[in-house]
């Protein structure tokens, strides 16, 4: 569908809101100026009268029938939004019929056949978003309530959708728009002395102010990335320790391939868990081990090494959770595996607990020597409760931004729009610092606040609605 015809509010959009299959009740949801003509083609009394006068927010028990031939299609409860009183803004009906396929989908064509027309995937939302219900991120948390899978996730997506996000950044652009207007008034009189210059410590106060909130939020961004994607915990460790049974324990389900046999993880394998409401990524990765350059085994154990030096580098990388075979000596691989883990967050794990240790503390090279590990079984599950235990704590630990409650911006599109934001400012300021001429430091702070603009949706936003409305379901 085209943006053109995604932007006509002249037709009448029809689709079942609820996820295919079978369920108690399938929501068949119809917005536009003809809501009220398509109900009063499809609905019908209880006991067969007309469809009655509509009131908003008002539910009524009645039959779906077929528009033409008057055919009673479902028992079903209506429910009337008037214009101006809705979700998308206009009016709205919504039909709860039983919740088979098979009759939410006669009760779409029936609607279809009365005037309406099927919806595009987050056509509803879209159109609240153009009536000016929702602004741009607000209609992204709608997408992100619906996708999230833990409690942390859920409560941030609820806070961008009641506006902490439009909020903040509406703060930000009225002291931008407020320094614009300070600078750009004296642009046509920069030849007299009095009226052209500018207040600069009032301007730096604005920028600084602006600067300062934003800086805030971008700093939120790498923990509400973790909350978005999970924080990362990559099994690391030569192959055969376990790392694969120990990943299918930790999930609970067997969903890597375990064998005896050394070098069958090749892929990496990535699985989402939710320990006490925060979401954690389960990593594991083909074991370090030395093969023949260019065979399978070399490349992802070359992958494997390359994940664990980006750990080394990148704070927002989680830990490792680092493997020993409790069961044998430490091998060439495994000092191999201690050597690249050591520089980056990780939990030291002896697996294999079950069997007789064979494995000696002192035999370690000397900096990892006074690691406590955690001892566990992959195969009996000893020691996962604790396991699971201490990376949560390790989740935590120190971490200001992971146990805050308040709002997080956790979209790439934000961040790289408020970085955007920021650098504008950060050139107006030393614009401003070094006496440049008044319409370089307005044409850069109009540039902050385009930026701003551009997360909420109040400008430039062709490009961008089709990406995001393409990520909501059909009937949202
Ligand atoms: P990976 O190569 O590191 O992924 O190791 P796997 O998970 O494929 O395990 C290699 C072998 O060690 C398999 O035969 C597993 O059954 C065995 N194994 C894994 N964990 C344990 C454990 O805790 N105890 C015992 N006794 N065997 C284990």
């Amino acid at each position: 569908m085209s943006f053109r015809e995604m932007n006509d509010h002249s037709d009448t959009i029809a689709a079942i809101a609820t996820p295919p299959g079978e369920g108690g009740i399938a929501v068949v949801r119809v917005s536009g100026p003809q809501a009220g003509d398509v109900a009063r083609a499809v609905w019908r009394g209880i006991n067969g009268e007309g469809c009655p006068p509509l009131e908003s927010h008002r539910v009524y028990h009645g039959h779906v029938v077929e528009p033409q031939t008057g055919e009673i299609i479902d028992e079903s409860l209506l429910l009337y939004f008037a214009s101006g009183r809705s979700y998308t803004g206009e009016e709205t009906i919504e039909i709860n019929c039983h919740g088979g396929p098979f009759v939410a989908r006669r009760v779409l064509e029936a609607v279809l056949a009365a005037g309406a027309r099927p919806a595009g995937p987050g056509e509803f939302t879209r159109r609240a978003f153009l009536a000016g219900r929702l602004d741009l991120v607000q209609a992204e948390a709608v997408v992100d309530l619906i996708a999230a899978s833990s409690d942390r996730e859920l409560a941030n997506a609820r806070l961008q959708l009641e506006g902490a996000l439009s909020g903040r950044l509406g703060d930000v652009a009225d002291k931008l728009t407020q320094a614009l207007a300070e600078i750009e008034s004296r642009i046509d009189f920069t030849e007299e002395e009095d009226i052209g210059a500018l207040p600069a410590d009032l301007l730096k106060e604005l920028l600084g102010a602006a600067m300062l909130e934003l800086a805030e939020l971008a700093d939120g961004y790498k923990e509400g990335r973790v909350l978005r994607e999970g924080y990362r915990l990559t099994l690391v460790g030569r192959p055969n320790v376990g790392k694969s049974s120990l990943l299918n324990r930790l999930l609970g389900a067997a969903r890597a391939i375990v064998t005896p046999e050394a070098g069958t993880t090749r892929d990496v394998i990535e699985e989402r868990v939710v320990w006490r409401g925060t979401p954690f990524l389960l990593v594991d990765t083909a074991g370090v081990r030395p093969a023949k350059p260019g065979s399978p085994e070399e490349l992802a154990a070359e992958r494997s090494r390359g994940r664990a030096r980006t750990h080394a580098t990148d704070p927002a990388g989680g830990v490792l959770l680092v493997l020993l075979d409790i069961s044998e000596p430490p091998t060439r691989d495994d000092l191999e595996v201690l050597g690249i883990a050591y520089d980056a967050p990780h939990v030291l794990i002896f697996n294999k607990c079950d069997l007789p240790q064979a494995l000696k503390r002192s035999e370690l090279p000397e900096y990892w020597r006074n690691e406590e590990p955690l001892l566990v079984s992959a195969l009996t599950g000893e020691g996962i409760p604790a396991l699971i235990e201490a990376v949560i704590n390790r989740r935590f630990d120190g971490s200001r931004a992971a146990r805050s409650e308040g709002y997080l911006l956790s979209s790439a599109r934000h961040y790289a729009a408020v970085k955007r934001s920021l650098e504008a400012l950060e050139r107006a300021t030393a614009a401003l610092d070094e006496g440049r001429p008044h319409e370089i430091i307005a044409l850069e702070v109009r540039l902050a606040r385009e930026a701003l603009d551009e997360i909420v949706g109040a400008s430039g936003v062709e490009e961008v609605l089709d990406i995001i409305f393409s990520r909501f379901c059909i009937g949202k």
